[in-house]
């Protein structure tokens, strides 16, 4: 759960991300654990949960900045291994873990790990179920171009969900949280991953990412129908749901 700013940006903000990836790869899931106090697990269940893929063979899904892999292994297991996955990401150490985790966890049939840009992906159109990303979006420069990408790909009838950080919307929570993420989370990283920068990055770029209703709004904007978000954990993440339609 890393990333930067979601302002429309360049090229010199992701080369930044990727070397941020690249850096942190092998530690990437234990960091996860920590910082988010393990809450990415269960915010990951929801998402797999309100997704709910069929147990069927056809069921194809592609998660961009899939990463290490996490929440593919989960759509597979929750089609009791039928599913086809892609995992897309931009950075190679990323998907190096996760193709060796598939393994390790038997999941190596269902899923292809592929080096590709969520703004440019090396993907057929009309082609897929199922389009998931998560803690992704907010790293990809020009999430128009990221959204306009999941519309092609999405077979008509496809599903379209983002997990996401958000705005916090419980009163008294909002402080706590403001403790954890600009004290805690940079401590965590210089101590743990060596790299305060990087952290102090990851909780600016979550508080200049567009709140549940504006986020919501670009979704429509892109061409996604029925669009629709649950907050996690009062808002701290926020799963938004659209239709290919
Ligand atoms: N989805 C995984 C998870 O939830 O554990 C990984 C999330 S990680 C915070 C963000 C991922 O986005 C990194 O693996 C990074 O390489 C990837 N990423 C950043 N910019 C990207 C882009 N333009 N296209 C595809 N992936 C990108």
């Amino acid at each position: 759960a890393y990333g930067f700013s979601t302002v429309e940006g360049g090229p010199e903000k992701q080369e930044r991300v990727n070397a941020v990836f690249h850096r942190v790869a092998e530690r990437y899931d234990v960091m996860n654990d920590l910082m988010s106090g393990g809450m990415h697990r269960a915010w990951k269940a929801a998402m797999v949960a309100w997704l709910s893929p069929p147990h069927r063979f056809e069921y194809r899904f592609v998660d961009v900045a899939g990463g290490t892999g996490d929440v593919a292994f989960r759509i597979v297991e929750a089609t009791r291994q039928r599913a086809q996955g892609t995992v897309v990401d931009i950075n190679a150490s990323m998907l190096g873990v996760g193709a060796e985790r598939a393994i390790k966890r038997k999941l190596g049939e269902n899923l292809t790990f592929l080096e590709g840009n969520a703004e440019a992906l090396p993907l057929p159109d009309n082609h897929f179920d199922a389009y998931t990303i998560a803690f992704g979006i907010r790293n990809v420069p020009r999430i128009g171009k990221a959204l306009e990408e999941a519309l092609r790909v999405l077979k008509p009838g496809g599903r379209f969900l983002c997990l996401e950080f958000s705005e916090v919307e419980i009163p008294g929570l909002d402080k706590v949280y403001d403790a954890w993420s600009f004290r805690a989370i940079p401590r965590i990283g210089e101590i743990v991953a060596k790299d305060r920068e990087s952290y102090e990055y990851l909780v600016e770029s979550i508080r200049r990412f567009p709140n549940q209703a504006n986020f919501a709004a670009t979704i429509r904007q892109a061409g996604f129908e029925r669009v629709d978000y649950r907050n996690l954990s009062g808002g701290i993440a926020a799963i938004h749901s659209g239709w290919k339609l």
